[in-house]
């Protein structure tokens, strides 16, 4: 294994591990927001206060309690930090523990390929049998919005801050963009989300992501809708994002989340007879393979599908093609992807929008969580589940979950999907009541076919 920057790469050290640790803070702080209604004092004299205060001011950690306002929750920023790179290189130290006990050598430094099989270490020659290429990507940086680290920042970039960035300027409202803009939000920030698209995460189902943008602006962030940022500068006092209408927007830091390139350069991997794409990607076959016999690439450098789960699981059928193993190609179709925003989004198989287009012979059923007893109960009132079914076998086609912790929901849909469960399955499958999984069968229930053929129209 060669490795520049830490085991566990990117992942663990500066993207999804920092970033689901910082979320877990701010999902408590979420939570604690909306603690009164449950009947929570949070101090003070007990009587519910205004709304959080969203303004300009720092955060909230700096600002005193009223006297017949009840206290609220702070965010002590360095201490949020110091846990986010500090259970970031524990994970590390996991993996390096993890892989010293299979045996794997380690070499440290910057890995080039000399030939197909041979890889350059600084003066460290290394011949192989099979090479895995998994060099990731880093974020992509606009010419005019060049980040200094201190106010103009990428998502890599957060965890160096030791303070919450009073005004926060996002640009760039697919996955990682809402994903932080939501989060500060929550920790006290002042956000102003800029997104190209009339909707936020305009990848994504769209329904799920009018709830997430409806909650963000509920919460009191400024989401501007079919905005392009061209540039962003540092002010004498913070920063300010041009937009290309020539609107300018201000604030004390900018995030830059504009997507991502992988990182291919200068690895040597034409010079091996590698190709690449326009993108500069490897492109890969279902079993990892590249152009080359031999050679292997796995994860964001692919462009496949830019998640860990992906990446791990390229890199898995990879060796086990190596190695001559019974394989099964990788099945894209069925990976289950969640957005942690604040309700989390979380997706398995086919798309409403493949639906719509006529790609997918499926009957769609979507039950609001607000119906949910549990729900009710825990003071979720955002959000929804939503399940495709095929026409005329009933068999699940995939599925939406937006509520908290989806991520933890998805899993009896993705089984379903993956098993090629039918939603009469799913429906007599017994869901503990009062829960939110009570919604993932009461869904398959209204997509059961009727025994007797009556009233089965849509199939
Ligand atoms: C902010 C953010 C949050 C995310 N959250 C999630 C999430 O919640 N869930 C999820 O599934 N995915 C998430 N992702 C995506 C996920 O992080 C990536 O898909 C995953 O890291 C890809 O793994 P990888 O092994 O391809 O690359 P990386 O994790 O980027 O690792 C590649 C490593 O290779 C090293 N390297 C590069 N070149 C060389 C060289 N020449 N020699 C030696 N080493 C080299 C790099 O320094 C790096 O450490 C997130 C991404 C971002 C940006």
């Amino acid at each position: 294994m060669v490795d520049s920057d830490g085991l566990g790469g990117a992942c663990v050290l500066t993207d999804c591990v920092p970033s689901k640790t910082l979320i877990a803070t701010s999902g408590m702080m979420a939570a604690l927001d909306g603690s009164v209604s449950l009947g929570i004092r949070l101090g003070g004299d007990g009587e519910p206060g205004p709304a959080p205060a969203r303004t300009t001011a720092p955060a909230r950690a700096t600002a005193p309690a009223r006297a017949t306002a009840p206290a609220r929750a702070t965010v002590d920023a360095p201490r949020l930090y110091s846990r986010v790179r500090s259970l970031a290189r524990a994970q590390s130290a996991d993996v390096a523990s993890r892989l010293a006990a299979e045996g794997v050598k380690v070499v440290s430094g910057v890995g080039r390929l000399s030939g197909p099989r041979t890889v350059t270490v600084a003066d460290r020659e290394l011949s192989a049998d099979t090479v895995l290429i998994a060099t990731g990507a880093r974020p992509r940086v606009l010419p005019g919005a060049v980040p200094d680290g201190e106010r103009l920042l990428t998502c890599r970039q957060l965890y160096d801050l030791d303070e919450l960035p009073p005004e926060l300027i996002v640009v760039g409202s697919g996955v990682t963009g809402a994903e932080f803009a939501g989060a500060y939000q929550a920790l006290g920030s002042q956000v102003t989300l800029v997104s190209s698209r009339e909707h936020v995460l305009p990848q994504e189902d769209t329904d799920a992501a009018v709830v997430v943008e409806d909650v963000f602006r509920r919460r009191g962030m400024a989401v501007l809708g079919r905005s392009r940022a061209v540039a962003a500068e540092r002010t004498a006092t913070g920063v300010a994002v041009t937009l290309q209408d020539g609107r300018t927007v201000r604030g004390s830091h900018c995030l830059l989340t504009v997507g991502m390139v992988p990182g291919t350069g200068g690895l040597g991997l034409e010079q091996a007879g590698i190709a690449l794409d326009e993108g500069g990607f490897v492109p890969v076959d279902k079993v990892s393979r590249t152009s080359v016999p031999g050679v292997y690439a796995a994860g964001d450098c692919t462009g496949v599908m830019m998640l860990a789960s992906v990446a791990a699981m390229q890199g898995r059928i990879a060796m086990w093609h190596a190695l001559g193993e019974a394989v099964q190609p990788i099945r894209l179709s069925h990976v289950a992807a969640t957005i942690f925003t604040e309700p989390e989004i979380a997706t398995v198989g086919v798309t409403q929008r493949a639906v719509e287009a006529g790609q997918a012979d499926a009957l769609v059923v979507k039950l609001p969580l607000a119906t949910n007893a549990r729900a009710k109960m825990q003071g979720f009132r955002d959000g929804f589940v939503k399940l495709f079914a095929r026409r005329g076998s009933g068999m699940v086609l995939g599925g939406v979950v937006v509520a908290p912790r989806a991520s933890e929901l998805i899993l009896a849909v993705s089984l379903a999907v993956e098993q090629q469960l039918t939603v009469d399955q799913i429906a007599h499958t017994f869901a503990v009541y009062p829960s939110l999984s009570g919604s993932l069968t009461e869904a398959a229930r209204k997509l059961m076919r009727p025994a007797d053929g009556a009233g089965s129209g849509d199939w």
